[in-house]
């Protein structure tokens, strides 16, 4: 039993848990190697770690940052990442401001469908004042009952071309990996199954994600099913990417996504963990 979940998110980005109860949470289910990686923040690390410490688990500060690349968004998680580098803080200061102006737009046309006071909606979900993401507004469309729950508000207004979705210029790859990389962390590409790419465009993007710096791939993850698992544990070993995994946890009403329900890494595979100490 690996025990390492690399991949979870609290009340700072868009999770549902303070970064202490998150924790105690992931002790509790038997995670013995944690990551925080919230969206594009780094303020819940140090409550996370201080909480680690209490419940006698390893922990690791982490990341996750939004990237646009070729019109498609993705996620890249820097792991072990310096919370105090000063560039990556001021970098992903500049992308939650982005946040800001994206959530006023996102607001605005969901007005122009007759939804009003979106902007104040989400926003009361919000916990940490610098962020505001997408599952701010599912939950303020599904409380009001513009949608049956949080997953068909994305399907019903926030998902790409749906009326609410707002087309935002995240970081270009390189700068993300850079900026983790320079902070002494490791380049993580997130659920690399998710994006809305042929399969050629994502060997594409993973020869370009190596080339900039970037070392692993996330196999195991609750994005993925056992085919795109079996797939990118394959692509892993032919491309030599460290492979990674984590839960992506949010929500603990969400049992598909709570720690400890994903399989353990192939054996095979080397994981982005080979080296740490
Ligand atoms: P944002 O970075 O604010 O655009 O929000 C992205 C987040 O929204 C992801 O990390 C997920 O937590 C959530 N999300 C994206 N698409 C969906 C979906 N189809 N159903 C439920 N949650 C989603
Ligand atoms: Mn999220
Ligand atoms: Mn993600
Ligand atoms: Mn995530």
């Amino acid at each position: 039993m690996l025990r390492f979940d690399l991949h979870s998110h609290s009340t700072r980005s868009d999770g549902l848990l303070a970064p202490a109860a998150l924790v105690a949470r992931a002790a509790e289910r038997g995670v013995r190697t944690l990551a925080l990686t919230d969206h594009d923040e780094l303020g819940g690390l140090p409550e996370a770690r201080g909480a680690a410490i209490q419940h006698d688990i390893k922990f690791i500060n982490g990341v996750e940052i939004s990237v646009s690349w070729n019109g498609e968004t993705l996620h890249v998680l820097g792991l072990r990442i310096d919370p105090a580098h000063p560039e990556l803080e001021t970098q992903l200061a500049l992308l939650r401001e982005g946040r800001r102006k994206r959530a006023n737009l996102m607001a605005k046309k969901l007005e122009e469908i007759g939804i009003e006071g979106a902007l104040e909606g989400a926003t009361a979900h919000v916990s940490n004042p610098e962020f505001v993401g997408r599952n701010h507004f599912a939950r303020f469309l599904a409380r009001s009952g513009y949608a049956k729950n949080e997953g068909r508000a994305f399907d019903k207004y926030l998902a790409r071309g749906k009326p609410g979705y707002v087309d935002h210029k995240w970081a270009p790859l390189w700068n993300a990996v850079q900026w983790i990389t320079s902070s002494g962390g490791t380049a993580v590409l997130a659920h690399p199954g998710r994006y809305r790419l042929s399969e050629s465009n994502v060997l594409r993007l993973l020869y370009e994600f190596k080339e900039v710096g970037g070392e692993a791939i996330e196999v195991v993850t609750s994005n993925h099913n056992v085919r795109e698992r079996t797939f990118f544990a394959h692509v892993a070993r032919r491309l030599d990417l460290l492979a990674s995994c984590g839960s992506d946890f949010h929500d603990p009403n969400n049992r598909y996504r709570d720690f400890r329900q994903l399989p353990d890494l192939p054996v095979d595979l080397k994981p982005v963990w080979w080296n740490w100490n």
